[in-house]
């Protein structure tokens, strides 16, 4: 080792620089980036990781590291290299990336959250004769040894209460009369190994599953970095190449990575990964304690996981010997962080850690992002399309009602349409299930004409305007333009009194279906009502149990969901999607109907699917429709490449939060003119206007974009800037490359 290298730059622990230390002649051999160290500040001392070493330090006769930390590696070299290249590709302070992959907890000693395991004491046969005397007697204890019946080896005590839906009372009553008893548990090492689980085999590949398996197995061999993009609907079995893949990967003595979109990471999710494989594996909820999380991460940095699974931020879980990682539906929007710095796509960070460790990375989705299937398409992704349902079952009938008739019809707007309340009253009947979508996100509200069905949009962006009440105007949240006040007639038809369409809530359409079917039993799923932990999957599971007619939802409920009673689906408001003023509305719009029509007829019926909309010739409808990927995929890509937007281009968001409006929206102007200075002339600069949401918390939000060929000079003006400290420290500045809204 040259005895050149004396220096060591070290970024303290919760700050965002780094500090010169010396190298003491002990130590000069021993450290490497990524070591954590203790170094003195001031009067004490503290922790940091070793970011750098050098022959020069940055100022004169800097003070010695006094140690290498006991927790000397507590990040892999592979994980380090990532947190720079995401430092710099994100504009994000090291300090801030390292906080943000280290779990929470690593830095303090945290006393760990206890879990309690119930099992029986008497035999099953004992146990029926008991519940039949409990019955009357104590229905409440007959429930919780029904429960308890049907779970062989025993069972958590937070499911059994919830499966059972009593007080701890009965429990602990049949625990002092000796039928039960309680054991204490660390968590992470839950007493149902996978062994509990009935082993799956692997099933014989059908062609297409072939094509791309044997592709993948032959990268996993020569141990090569290669991305590779599984296009299938749901069904198409993208889920057993996942797991032939890792199979192979665990073969060759390697380790996987699963990613699953949040809401996907459920107990059916988890339990075929566990009833495949007998390697132990590691569950990242985000409802984890900062205990569980801490006993994780160590354990998987041990090597004590072969597989882990886990939503966005498992992709930094501290596996060795990477073999392979696979991002399931990796166009989902919950992939992304959005609110706070690093601005990270997990999908991209997966195949730059892909890259950084020679790992094979797998993407698979229904409806590709169009960066991926781009990267695809330019051969920088290994395509495979899985063309079948790998068990048969029909597509549902599409069927797209034009509302703006339905408007005519009734002299008045409407929610529903003639033929979905045939339908549901239909459903009814026969005791089949419906689920309603009212697919709106409900920030904005736009003006839309109920004669044509246009909405007023920008001249010079391809979006919708948005309503300002406050100012009385129309704005295009993209370049400014704006019509004051709106206009009184439809611009495209001539038609008076255009609608201000707000959007109707699922409030609204609970309470109009209560009046049209008094009988009928709902659950309504939003925000709203599942406000609370769990609640979200108390209803799903009463629907899925039979304990209602009709299913309300946002589009949250489109997803990953498995109700094989369900035979229509209604999409009460295919536009709003589409009105989003965003270059991605369209996209967005069509993988939520194509997902939402794949809802219908997974069971014995075959489904059916309505589709309402003012606009029934649009594009992204009839693709979705026919649930036409490569139709939609074509045409999108037009209008991305006509508009010069991603994956065309790169796009960045800068943003400025502050309490004082007028001083918040000036300093970011300065920003602004002082970041054209830095950037080359063929890079556009929006201009500097209020976020989506302008106002939060007596917070003003202000942003502008910024768009360009490449990131590079983003990055070096938005640092440069940054450097002639315009901002005061009062105000927060953001930057978000290639974000995934720009709205909000
Ligand atoms: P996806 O992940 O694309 O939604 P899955 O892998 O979950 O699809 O497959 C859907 C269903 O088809 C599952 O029940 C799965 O077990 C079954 N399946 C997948 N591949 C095959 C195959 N080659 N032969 C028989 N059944 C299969
Ligand atoms: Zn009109
Ligand atoms: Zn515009």
């Amino acid at each position: 080792m040259s005895s050149k290298k004396l220096y060591a730059s070290v970024i303290l622990d919760s700050l965002d620089k780094s500090f010169d230390y010396y190298i003491p002649k002990d130590l000069q051999d021993l450290l490497t980036p990524g070591m954590r160290v203790v170094v003195p500040v001031r009067n004490t001392t503290r922790k940091g990781f070793v970011s750098e070493i050098k022959e020069t330090a940055s100022f004169k006769d800097p003070k010695p590291i006094l140690s290498i930390d006991a927790e000397k590696s507590l990040i892999t070299k592979p994980l380090f290299d990532l947190a720079l290249w995401i430092s710099k590709y994100y504009i994000t302070p090291i300090g801030k990336v390292l906080t943000s992959i280290l779990p929470a907890s690593l830095r303090k000693t945290k006393k760990h959250k206890e879990q309690y395991f119930v099992r029986k004491k008497i035999t099953q046969e004992e146990m029926r004769q008991l519940i039949v005397n409990l019955l009357s007697k104590s229905p409440e204890q007959a429930r919780v040894l029904e429960v308890i019946l049907k779970s062989e080896k025993g069972i958590l005590l937070t499911e059994l209460l919830e499966k059972a839906d009593v007080s701890k009372s009965p429990i602990n009553t049949l625990v002092k009369n000796g039928v039960l008893e309680i054991e204490r548990v660390v968590i992470g090492r839950s007493p149902l190994s996978n062994e509990d689980y009935f082993k799956t085999r692997p099933k014989k590949l059908n062609p297409d599953q072939e094509e791309a398996f044997s592709a993948i197995k032959s990268d996993l061999e020569k141990e090569a970095f290669k991305v590779h993009l599984i296009h299938g609907v749901t069904g198409s079995g993208k889920t057993e190449v996942y797991m032939q893949a890792i199979d192979v990967a665990l073969k060759l003595k390697k380790r996987a990575i699963i990613l699953v979109p949040e809401i996907s990471l459920t107990p059916q999710t988890i339990e075929r990964f566990k009833s495949r494989f007998d390697v132990p594996i590691a569950i990242l909820h985000h409802q984890i304690s900062d205990g569980e999380r801490f006993d994780a991460w160590h354990g998987i940095k041990e090597g004590k996981f072969d597989i882990v699974i886990g939503a966005r931020s498992a992709v930094f879980s501290p596996v060795q010997n990477l073999g392979l990682i696979i991002v399931d539906e990796e166009h989902e929007s919950s992939y992304k962080q959005s609110e706070e710095m690093p601005c990270y796509h997990a999908r991209d960070v997966a195949c730059m850690r892909g890259k950084l460790e020679k790992a094979v990375v797998i993407l698979g989705s229904a409806t590709p992002s169009l960066e991926s299937y781009r990267n695809s398409e330019l051969n920088k992704y290994h395509l495979s399309e899985l063309k079948l349902r790998a068990e048969v079952s029909d597509l549902p009938t599409v069927h797209v009602i034009d509302m703006k008739h339905e408007y005519a019809k009734k002299k008045q707007f409407t929610l529903f349409s003639e033929l979905l309340l045939d339908k549901i009253a239909n459903g009814i009947k026969r005791g089949e299930q419906s689920l309603l979508f009212l697919n709106r996100r409900g920030y904005h509200s736009f003006q839309m004409c109920l004669s044509c069905g246009k909405s007023t949009e920008c001249k010079h962006c391809d979006t919708a305007l948005t309503f300002h009440k406050t100012q009385n105007a129309l704005v295009c949240h993209l370049c400014g333009y704006r019509i004051e006040p709106p206009p009184k007639a439809c611009l495209f038809c001539g038609s008076q009194d255009p609608l201000r369409f707000k959007g109707a809530g699922t409030e609204l359409v609970e309470k109009q279906l209560y009046a049209l079917f008094p009988e009928v039993r709902i659950i309504r799923l939003d925000a709203d009502t599942t406000k609370h932990k769990g609640s979200q999957r108390k209803l799903l599971k009463e629907f899925a149990t039979g304990k209602a007619d009709i299913l309300v939802g946002t589009q949250m409920i489109a997803k990953g969901l498995h109700f094989p009673e369900v035979t229509l689906v209604g999409v009460l408001n295919c536009d709003a999607n589409l009105n989003i003023p965003d270059f991605r509305s369209h996209e967005t719009a069509f993988q939520i109907l194509t997902q939402v029509a794949g809802r219908a007829g997974r069971g014995r019926f075959k489904g059916e699917v309505i589709f309402q909309t003012c606009i029934p010739d649009h594009e992204v409808i009839q693709f979705a429709k026919n649930q036409d990927y490569k139709s939609f995929y074509n045409y999108e890509k037009e209008v991305r490449n006509l508009f010069q937007f991603p994956p065309f281009t790169t796009l960045a968001k800068i943003r400025l939060t502050g309490t004082d409006e007028k001083k918040t929206e000036g300093l970011l102007q300065r920003f602004r003119e002082e970041m054209i200075s830095h950037l080359p002339s063929d890079y556009v600069l929006y201009p500097v206007l209020p976020s989506g949401h302008a106002k939060v918390k007596d917070n003003f939000y202000f942003q502008f974009l910024v768009k360009g060929q490449s990131p590079v000079p983003m990055q070096k003006a938005f640092l440069a800037c940054k450097e002639a400290k315009l901002i005061p420290s009062a105000f927060r500045l953001h930057i978000d490359i290639n974000p995934l809204n720009t709205f909000f």
